[in-house]
């Protein structure tokens, strides 16, 4: 099969990283998850307490000039681990402080400008999957598959907790799960730069009612009709 870049967009808490996951593994295809880099960014404007809001883009390519973001794989779980500077915060910034926080910074066009430069930078030679907000529309409007995930909102927020409560994260409940969902959507969706849309060529996946595996199938017989995959 010809290299080619995947493009996974949708609500929170859809499984977009973990269809993007497998999908990398069954190629072996690099996987990028781009949340985990704007929420990276957010532990670290919160930990210097910084608003964004008050920042010109001077001081914010400053603050970004400041910031390394780097992905590995956890040998055991083999489960991604987001490290910042070269310190694993992968439990933090899951935790409910950049939870609450990312979607405002997600905003800032200086910051996305930045994150769009490290992603396009990461499919110079395609062979990856990329999961987001605005992949698809923004990051990579040529991208050869798009995907837009979405799923009913209680199931998401129900999938979200248990996946929580597994990692460990116990200090958020249910109830400001499904809130912190909303709002990020409502966020995400309404902001000017880059919001979350469904590109016009991206295929709809609902997976409201598909395990992960019925996820895994649909995404290949897709590649299967277009790309040759064996
Ligand atoms: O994917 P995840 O839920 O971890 O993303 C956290 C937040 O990061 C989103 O709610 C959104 O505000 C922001 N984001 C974004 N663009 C992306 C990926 C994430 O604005 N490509």
């Amino acid at each position: 099969m010809k290299p080619i870049i995947i493009a996974i967009d949708g609500y929170s808490s859809c499984g977009k990283s973990t269809l993007a996951k497998a999908i990398a593994e069954r190629l072996n295809y690099a996987y990028m998850d781009t949340g985990a880099m704007y929420r990276t960014v957010t532990l670290f404007l919160l930990r210097q307490r910084i608003a964004v809001e008050d920042c010109s883009e001077m001081q914010i390519n400053a603050l970004m000039d400041q910031i390394d973001i780097q992905f590995k794989k956890d040998e055991n779980s083999n489960e991604n681990i987001t490290l910042l500077n070269g310190e694993e915060v992968e439990t933090e910034i899951r935790g409910k402080a950049v939870s609450d926080a990312v979607s405002s910074v997600a905003q800032n066009k200086f910051i996305r400008k930045r994150m769009l430069d490290l992603q396009r930078k990461a499919g110079e030679n395609k062979k990856i999957v990329m999961d987001g907000r605005d992949i698809g529309t923004s990051v990579f409007p040529d991208a050869d598959l798009k995907i837009f995930m979405t799923a009913d909102e209680s199931i998401r927020a129900k999938r979200r907790f248990k996946e929580l409560q597994a990692k460990g994260i116990t200090e958020v409940s249910y109830e400001e799960v499904y809130e912190n969902l909303r709002l990020r959507d409502k966020n995400d969706t309404e902001r000017v730069e880059n919001p979350l849309r469904k590109a016009v060529d991206a295929v709809l996946l609902d997976n409201s009612y598909l395990n992960q595996e019925e996820q895994l199938d649909f995404v290949l017989t897709l590649l299967k009709e277009r790309f040759d995959l064996s």
